[in-house]
């Protein structure tokens, strides 16, 4: 099927690694003109260089963007405007908020949580709706988590904020079908990245298991009994955006291998 995306000017925020990168990636493959963004400059060197080599499509740019930070997000969109002319797609990805409960997080951690994994969105969209407006076409994806349908232990900041996304996503799509600006939220239930790793090992430590024990029993719990590979959750994340979907906005949607029961 051809997804219509070549030449597209795309923006991916936090794509220096894990689901950002594949998504950037992805887009690259399809002939896309890709911007890539996160905060460390010399990580984006590094995921700009591999998606040419892999891709062979050398419109892939990056720039170092914090999205907490308004600024920042101002220049971000101006640079993929200055590079492509416009934006036709949004992808707002984050950093995850610390794990905790209720007892352990303060107001700061709140305030910290909703610059980073709400307001950020916000202020992105903000930026690139003018744009979308004009050209009377726009997609864009909210990187949630599965928390948006059945909340995760100890995650209270994430499970909070995640929901709000939906909420937000939902409202917003009201609005902006009239401008044929679709915006749709993707949760990952468990794909396997640095950060999922990562937390297997802390895991693993804390419980006195080796990192194997660990991830063989958290892919038991899945259904289709693996992790998910961020392919695969990118090339959901891609389609959403692609000519191929013309009618479908306002919706949650979790690429989870079935590990999620709730309706
Ligand atoms: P990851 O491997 O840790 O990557 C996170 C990315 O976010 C990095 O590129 C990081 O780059 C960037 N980042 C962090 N803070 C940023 C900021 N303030 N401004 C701009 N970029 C920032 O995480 P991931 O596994 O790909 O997950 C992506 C998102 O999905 C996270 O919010 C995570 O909580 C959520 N999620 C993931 C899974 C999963 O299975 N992987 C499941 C549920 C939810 P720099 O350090 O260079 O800024």
């Amino acid at each position: 099927m051809d997804l219509g995306l070549q030449g597209k000017s795309i923006i991916v925020t936090a794509a220096s690694k894990g689901l950002g990168k594949a998504i950037a990636k992805q887009f690259a493959a399809e002939g896309s003109h890709v911007l890539i963004s996160s905060r460390n400059q010399e990580e984006l060197q590094k995921t700009q260089e591999e998606i040419r080599l892999e891709t062979g499509n050398n419109h892939v740019e990056y720039t170092v963007c914090d999205i907490t930070k308004p600024q920042s997000v101002k220049e971000l969109v101006s640079k993929a405007v200055e590079i492509n002319g416009t934006v036709d797609v949004l992808i707002n990805n984050a950093g995850g908020p610390p794990a905790g409960t209720f007892d352990s997080v303060n107001d700061e951690d709140w305030q910290n949580a909703f610059e980073l994994n709400l307001l950020s969105f916000v202020r992105t969209i903000r930026e690139v709706l003018p744009h979308m407006r004009s050209q009377g076409s726009g997609r864009i994806i909210n990187i949630a988590s599965s928390s948006i349908k059945q909340p995760i232990d100890n995650l209270i900041l994430s499970n909070t904020f995640r929901a709000g996304i939906v909420g937000f996503s939902k409202s917003l799509s009201q609005e902006l079908a009239q401008d044929n600006i679709l915006i749709n939220t993707i949760g990952p239930g468990r794909i396997a990245t640095e950060r999922v790793a990562h937390l297997d090992k802390v895991k693993a430590e804390k419980l006195n298991k080796s990192y194997e024990e660990v991830k063989s029993q958290s892919e038991k719990s899945i259904p289709i009994g693996r992790y998910g590979e961020p392919q695969e959750f990118a090339n959901m994340v891609v389609y959403f955006c692609s000519g191929a979907n013309t009618y479908i906005t306002g919706q949650s949607l979790l690429v989870d291998g079935g590990m999620v029961k709730a309706l």
